[in-house]
């Protein structure tokens, strides 16, 4: 008995090591009570469709994302990654549809980890990947109103408008080659 128990737990920690056994879990909690109704969209928003967004992102980039789970408090204001124990925060008040996009944007600063070097702005790399994932997962219309609704966006250090300009001027497959260069330039 004892000896099958072992034998079933060394396969699945090789299983662990190939691919994700379990999904990458994100614990949505609201920061007051009003909040509750839009951690709960998060939360059925990554239950439906946090597998996809994972192996999407995972795909188009080439980098695997931290084990999790992460946790992620939905409030009202600018939306940021936070950084492994670090929960992200999120803004109650997006659509549903830059809910989603939101998830990919932060959750794309994460995946990065501490490949971006301080002095580089996290947004023109990630930027990179960002825009080509929301065509993979919800279609072009989609990308192209989530890239309007960041356009617009203020009030924090990065200037969205401009990166975003730079980073659609690239073809998708320009955009490909130089995140693929930037890795492997960058990887430790
Ligand atoms: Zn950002």
């Amino acid at each position: 008995m004892q000896a099958t128990f072992v034998c079933v737990a060394m396969l699945s920690s090789t299983l662990v090591a190939q691919e994700r056994a379990t999904p990458l879990q994100i614990n949505f909690t609201a920061s007051a009570e009003s909040f509750r109704p839009a951690a709960k969209e998060y939360d059925e928003i990554w239950a439906a469709e946090g597998s996809r967004i994972v192996a999407a992102m995972e795909r188009v980039t080439g980098l695997r994302f931290e084990p999790g789970p992460i946790g992620a408090v939905i409030y009202e204001g600018p939306s940021f990654s936070g950084f492994r124990e670090r929960p992200m925060q999120l803004r109650a008040s997006y659509s549903s549809a830059t809910k989603r996009a939101t998830l990919v944007h932060e959750l794309g600063h994460r995946l990065m980890g501490d490949l971006v070097p301080a002095d580089v702005d996290h947004h023109s790399i990630i930027f990179l990947f960002v825009y080509d994932v929301w065509v993979e997962l919800w279609g072009q219309s989609f990308a192209d109103e989530q890239v309007a609704v960041e356009r617009k966006r203020t009030g924090s250090s990065a200037n969205y408008d401009a990166l975003w300009t730079q980073a659609l001027a690239l073809s998708a497959s320009e955009r490909a080659a130089r995140f693929q260069q930037f890795v492997q330039e960058h990887r430790k």
